[in-house]
């Protein structure tokens, strides 16, 4: 049997083409917890978050956060609240084992359910959590900025609701949207507490700009960042324009998620070199292999999203299958 270490042996390695800013500067924050920061209008409004590092490595997050820092920007009304989520693996972050750095104990985009918050096990990233909860609790607008292990077109996840479907609409871009439910083995902060009941109005994002390490994901994630606080109404085009791509979005495309592929074990290999957004026209054809069992499509034009070995191991999600559904729903929804 093949090990962890051994399959990521085998993976492209991609250059690091940014810098890995330093945070440091941001530890003390004005909202009590670390590493957060928060600036009010003293305008009625919305109150609006965009959280970075939720996986360690993924640094275009953090290079958005950072330079919103900077810029100061004042909200024209509600709050608006920047904040950093897994300091902790992103300070480890080591180039030589670039994969290493998504977490420190466990994956932090699993662990946002009551359950597990309120429950008495300990772990470096549910700390960080627990004493991010309060913040996040008082959010009505979340954009949690992500990215990919592999090259690949970026990706907005709306979530399962109408209501995230809506406001993956409203935000405009990037051009691919995926409706999704997320994962079996552990809540991401997307669905986390309201975020993910469709009675409540609060709402929630999470983008996967890129892979972890080019430039241009951190233009994206920087892109995106603007298009959620003109969405939300915090601030509008004039404010944000010398951060935005100078190119105007493409039409949004929407992706129904209707499988998650989870390896069963550490010889999962996938069929073909996929990179994601790939359309395979028949159903029955092989995309994968776990040991003995083939993984064929259970549709014609499946969709493959998100392909990645690089956190190999059984119960780990390593593509995703879609539906195109109709471009025009996040308009209806
Ligand atoms: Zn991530």
């Amino acid at each position: 049997m093949k090990t962890l270490e051994q399959v990521r042996a085998q993976l492209k390695a991609y250059p690091i083409e940014i810098d890995f800013p330093d945070i440091s500067p941001w530890k003390d924050g004005n909202t009590g917890v670390d590493y957060v920061h928060s600036i009010d209008s003293g305008i009625a409004g919305p109150h609006v978050m965009i959280m970075a590092l939720m996986h360690g490595n993924e640094v275009s997050g953090a290079i958005t956060v950072d330079r919103l820092l900077k810029a100061g920007l004042t909200p024209r009304q509600g709050r608006i609240t920047l904040g950093f989520a897994n300091v902790a693996a992103y300070q480890r972050f080591d180039a030589s084992n670039p994969d290493a750095g998504r977490y420190v104990d466990e994956d932090m985009n699993r662990v946002w359910s009551a359950d597990r918050l309120d429950s008495t096990q300990d772990s470096t990233e549910l700390r960080r959590a627990r004493a991010l909860r309060p913040i996040i609790d008082t959010v009505d607008y979340m954009l949690d900025l992500h990215s990919m292990h592999e090259v690949a077109p970026p990706l907005l996840l709306s979530g399962p609701l109408d209501k995230g479907i809506r406001f993956a609409a409203a935000v405009g871009a990037p051009e691919h949207v995926i409706i999704d439910a997320g994962h079996a083995n552990g809540k991401r902060m997307r669905d986390y507490a309201a975020f993910g009941d469709p009675a409540s109005s609060k709402n929630a994002l999470l983008i996967e700009t890129g892979q972890h390490f080019s430039s241009r994901s951190k233009d994206v994630a920087m892109d995106s960042a603007c298009r959620f606080l003109m969405a939300t109404g915090v601030l509008q085009s004039d404010d944000l324009r010398s951060f935005m791509l100078p190119e105007a979005p493409t039409l949004q495309r929407f992706f129904q998620v209707t499988d998650a592929v989870v390896a069963d074990s550490y010889d999962f290999e996938f069929a073909d070199d996929y990179r994601g957004m790939e359309i395979i026209a028949k159903a029955g054809s092989l995309i994968a292999h776990d040991k003995e069992a083939k993984i064929v499509t259970p549709y014609d034009n499946c969709v493959i999203i998100m392909p990645s070995l690089r956190h190999l191991g059984p119960g780990v999600t390593v593509m995703r299958l879609a539906r195109l559904v109709d471009a025009a729903r996040g308009a209806q929804a």
